[in-house]
């Protein structure tokens, strides 16, 4: 592929609100060669570790969870926005500049046995994926990893994930 894949995230300004730049991945997803060479990258970066389960975040979490799951023959777990899911969930409520926001889980979502790694499009603030670590801990699963396509670094969200575990970033940003 001639085109770096990294060059069709499209930078848009102030979506969805003013002084926030969006990074919009529907031009990458659109190209096949591209989308394959992302999912390829994060099964190399993810090595051999193991893992049972991917818990991805909606949404756009879910389309590069559902490919990797795929890719690597494990399973997919969704986290949800409140009140999507059908049977009993595990809750957890963060903050956000202005309120909170909450992320669902089934609560037989995953077991004990499990060893898991939370994917996402994008780390921001790190809310998000803290929160959905949370999750995996009330259930007590291991926490394997996280696995994001860009981290916009100057927010500093890692500082919010757990302390020792892994970052799988495969697109730092700032
Ligand atoms: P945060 O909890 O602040 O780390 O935000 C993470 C969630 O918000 C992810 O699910 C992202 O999809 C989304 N998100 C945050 N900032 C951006 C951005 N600049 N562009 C696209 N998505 C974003």
């Amino acid at each position: 592929m001639t085109t770096d894949w990294k060059q069709l995230i499209a930078d848009v300004p102030d979506f969805p609100k003013p002084g926030i730049v969006f990074k919009d991945i529907t031009p990458l997803l659109a190209n096949g060669p591209a989308f394959r060479k992302v999912i390829d990258a994060f099964a190399v970066a993810l090595g051999d570790s193991g893992v049972t389960q991917l818990v991805a975040i909606e949404s756009r979490g879910f389309i590069f969870g559902a490919a990797l799951a795929h890719h690597l023959g494990i399973g997919l777990t969704l986290v949800r926005k409140p009140g999507k899911l059908p049977r009993a969930a595990f809750s957890e409520t963060y903050a956000l500049e202005y309120g909170t926001d909450t992320v669902e889980m089934h609560a037989d979502a995953l077991t004990v046995a499990d060893r898991v790694i939370i994917i996402d499009d994008v780390l921001a603030t790190g809310g998000t994926a803290a929160a959905t670590a949370r999750l995996v801990e009330q259930i007590g699963a291991q926490l394997a990893g996280f696995a994001f396509l860009m981290e916009l670094s100057f927010l500093d969200g890692r500082a919010k994930l757990p302390a020792g575990v892994p970052i799988h970033t495969l697109y730092p940003l700032g």
